[in-house]
Parts: structure tokens; C-alpha cells; sequence
């Protein structure tokens, strides 16, 4: 008989659905009309009911299954009981049906942990930018991100009513990434991504300084990945402290799955462990292709300025 799937496969797979209920609050609350918006460090800084609720759910649906697993959620939430109409308890088939890489199929639940973004691109969301917002769900192991589900709930929304709404981004390394098209970037253009809420002088003196093509300004560390992996962009680049890991985590195992690269701006690998700070301070540098090409060009006052 076949064996029963392994771990990971099992988390995945749950990932997967349980950001696709997260994906259907989002819009939910949107619908209904009222944020509930509250500013955290500042003005820059905001939840919304959306990040709240959906906080609960993923967390409480991935617990509820995976008690052993740490799991890390940006928000911070009074531990009242989630009521059961958050709870998702299903899984994608088709990614149980896949076989885990030969060299995660002995993991257990302690080994694991599950960094998560409940809405990525929160101040976007609250200016209706919706196709910018994600959900970000990123499982790492040993320190490292191995797998990820990204959700970007309103995929699609500009183009009309018959438009199926939203998609769902996985991958695993090793493996790949599935739910998307992978594309490159056009060649020979230097096509910068970056912020749009959260720029600074250090910011721009970066990008100013890799001569781009173009400069894309759009919310959310998730959408921006999606950005490289559609061949939007060529380089992500955002030179200050502000992301954090339950940004990275999802989307460096989806870039990493398909050979691209996400480092700080000094080159440095990001941590993923249960005990590591959670401010990516030396700010982000990811690309598809051509990682050195950027790396090689920012200039050293710049890395010098971001303590890791
Ligand atoms: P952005 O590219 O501005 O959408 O930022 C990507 C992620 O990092 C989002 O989750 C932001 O909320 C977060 N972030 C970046 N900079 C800051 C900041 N200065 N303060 C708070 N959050 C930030
Ligand atoms: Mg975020
Ligand atoms: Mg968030």
C-alpha cells in the first residue's frame, strides 16, 4: 500500500486551502465595508480587520492540525478562542499527490516552522490597490525557507465580471513552483521593484544608483516577488529596515524553487529559525536572473548604512 505522504507534503497542502478561506475573508471584509482599521507603529503601519481575522484563521487551522509545529504571525492578537467558522480543515489533493523531495521527507512536526503574513500590502488594501495584497504562509526547516503559498486574493480584479478572482502560488524547493506562468524579465533592461509606502532617501539613493530602466512602485514584499516571477521586473530592491521575516519566508521558497535569489542588501542569507529577530533590518535585494549584475552595483555607503 502506499505510504501515507510525507510532512511537508501534509503542511503544504493544508497551506493551501487555508489560504485560499484566508483569501476569501479578504474579500470578505472589503465587501462588507468596514476595515476596522488600527495604526501599530504609526500611520505606515496598519491592520485591518482582514489581518486580524485571517491571522486567527491560518493560525488556528494549522495548529489545530500541526500542534507541534512553531507558528509565527505578524500580528499580535489577544488569545481568545477562534470561533469555529475560521477554522479550514482542508487540503489540497493535488499537491498531496506529489512526492516530497527526497531530502524533506523525514522532518517532523517540531523541526518546522510556519512564518505568516495574514494580509500582505495592508496600506494598499485600505486604498484599494487590492490586486497588490497577499497572503503570505512560508515553512521553514533548519533555518531555511523550503516551501511556500502565496494568495493573492483579487488576481484579476481589473479584468471585468467573468474574471475568475484570485489565485494561489505554492512551491517547494526541489520541486518548483506551480500556479503561475514563469517568466523572465525582458533582457537587457534593468527593471527595479521596490516600495511604494514605505520609500526613503536611502531608498531611492539605492535604485538612483543602479541606473534602472525603470522603477515599478508597488505594495506588498509578496506582489513584488510575483512581479520577478512573471517577468515584470528584474530586481527587487529596497534599501531600509521595515520587511520582516513573515514577509520573506513565502515568497523566498517560491523564488528560490525556480533558481532565483533574495538576500539583504549586503548579500546576506535570511534566517528563518524560531529564535531569529524578526526585522529584515539590512532591507531585501531579489532577483530571478542576474542577482550578481544588482549586487555587484550597490554601493557600499549604501550597504554600510543597514546594520543586519
Ligand atoms: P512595501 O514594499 O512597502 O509594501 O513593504 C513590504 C512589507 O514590509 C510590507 O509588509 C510592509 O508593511 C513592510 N514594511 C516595509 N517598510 C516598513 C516600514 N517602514 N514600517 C512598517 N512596515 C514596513
Ligand atoms: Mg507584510
Ligand atoms: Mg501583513
Amino acid at each position: 500500500s502506499m505510504a501515507s505522504p510525507a510532512l511537508l507534503m501534509r503542511v503544504v497542502a493544508s497551506a493551501y486551502s487555508v489560504a485560499e478561506k484566508a483569501a476569501t475573508i479578504v474579500r470578505n471584509v472589503m465587501s462588507a465595508g468596514d476595515l476596522g482599521i488600527v495604526e501599530k507603529a504609526g500611520p505606515n503601519d496598519l491592520q485591518t480587520k482582514a489581518d486580524r481575522l485571517v491571522q486567527m484563521s491560518i493560525c488556528a487551522s494549522l495548529a489545530r492540525k500541526f500542534p507541534k509545529v512553531t507558528i509565527i504571525g505578524e500580528e499580535e492578537l489577544p488569545t481568545d478562542d477562534v470561533t469555529e467558522d475560521l477554522i479550514e480543515d482542508g487540503h489540497c489533493e493535488e499537491i498531496l499527490k506529489k512526492p516530497c523531495p527526497a531530502q524533506y521527507t523525514g522532518i517532523k512536526e517540531e523541526e518546522l516552522v510556519i512564518w505568516v503574513d495574514p494580509l500582505d500590502g495592508t496600506k494598499e488594501y485600505t486604498e484599494g490597490l487590492l490586486d497588490h495584497v497577499t497572503v503570505l504562509i512560508g515553512i521553514a526547516y533548519g533555518g531555511k525557507a523550503i516551501a511556500g503559498v502565496i494568495n493573492q486574493p483579487y488576481y484579476n480584479y481589473e479584468a471585468g465580471a467573468n474574471a475568475v478572482l484570485g489565485r494561489t502560488i505554492w512551491g517547494v524547493l526541489g520541486m518548483g513552483a506551480f500556479g503561475f506562468q514563469l517568466t523572465e524579465a525582458p533582457a537587457g533592461k534593468h527593471i527595479i521593484v521596490t516600495t511604494r509606502s514605505h520609500s526613503s532617501a536611502l531608498v531611492n539613493e539605492c535604485i538612483t544608483a543602479l541606473n534602472p530602466d525603470a522603477v515599478i512602485r508597488v505594495g506588498g514584499a509578496g506582489n513584488k516577488i510575483i512581479q520577478l516571477i512573471e517577468g515584470k521586473a528584474s530586481a527587487y530592491v529596497f534599501a531600509s529596515p521595515g520587511c520582516k521575516k513573515w514577509d520573506t519566508c513565502a515568497p523566498e521558497a517560491i523564488l528560490h524553487a525556480v533558481g532565483g535569489k533574495i538576500t539583504d542588501i549586503r548579500g546576506n542569507p535570511f534566517q528563518y529559525n524560531k529564535e531569529v529577530k524578526h526585522m529584515n533590518s539590512a532591507g531585501v535585494l531579489a532577483t530571478l536572473r542576474n542577482y550578481d549584475y544588482y549586487a555587484s552595483r550597490i554601493p557600499n555607503t549604501v550597504k554600510e548604512s543597514l546594520v543586519p
